[in-house]
């Protein structure tokens, strides 16, 4: 289970689903301008052409007020979807900062002498300040290196 996390965290981190979903929303909700558009200003002008219907002022200004409604409706989704995608952006960039650094750990140059505590070349197997045998320590588990050394001895 933990690693079908993992994989859909590797997935959803890509990006790609992302600005998918994202462009669907957008998508639905242009769709919701178009439809606004249709009812509030192609239909009544079709029907005042064709008709002969006749509207009033207040009617007028309803079909406005929702048309604009409907405008101010998918600027706040875009504006918070925008919002979104930048967060979510940060995160990724976070994520492959973090993936980055796992893969590539900096290998030591430098070791503590356990004896006299110098900073001392990592790959120095006697100290060069109080010349000391040094246990040979691995980069990728040093304590634990060091804690068979010690029980060997
Ligand atoms: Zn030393």
């Amino acid at each position: 289970m933990k690693k079908f996390f993992q994989e859909f965290k590797t997935f959803a981190l890509r990006g790609n689903v992302l600005d998918m979903s994202i462009g669907v929303i957008i998508g639905s909700a242009f769709s919701g301008i178009v439809t606004s558009v249709t009812d509030n200003v192609v239909t009544p002008i079709l029907n005042v052409l064709t008709g002969g219907a006749t509207y009033s002022w207040a009617d007028i200004a309803g079909f406005a007020s929702s048309f604009l409604s409907s405008v101010v409706n998918f600027i706040i989704m875009a504006f918070i979807l925008f919002c979104i995608l930048k967060a979510v952006n940060k995160i990724t960039e976070i994520g492959h900062k973090k993936i980055h650094a796992d893969a590539k750990p900096a290998p030591p140059k430098t070791k503590t002498c356990p004896f006299c505590q110098s900073e001392i070349s990592f790959k120095a197997t006697r100290c060069p300040h109080c010349t000391s045998q040094l246990p040979v320590e691995e980069p990728e588990q040093p304590a634990k290196e060091t804690a068979n050394h010690v029980e060997a001895s």
